[in-house]
């Protein structure tokens, strides 16, 4: 299980997890990163501490 936002990897018990309206999920591994998504709606590859941006610019 991932985090939805920075693509780290959640331990079973820890992290949190959102649900869409429309029944999709997604986990956070933190407050952090669920407030990165939910509320300023920032994209995970303009950030350098994401696994996405990592990916990207590798
Ligand atoms: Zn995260």
């Amino acid at each position: 299980m991932k985090c939805g936002f920075c693509g780290k990897e959640i331990e079973k018990g820890t992290g949190l997890l959102f649900v869409y309206k429309i029944g999709k999920t997604i986990n956070f591994c933190s407050k952090k990163c669920e407030k990165n998504t939910l509320k300023l709606k920032r994209k995970p590859r303009n950030h350098k501490w994401t696994e996405e941006y990592r990916k990207k610019n590798s």
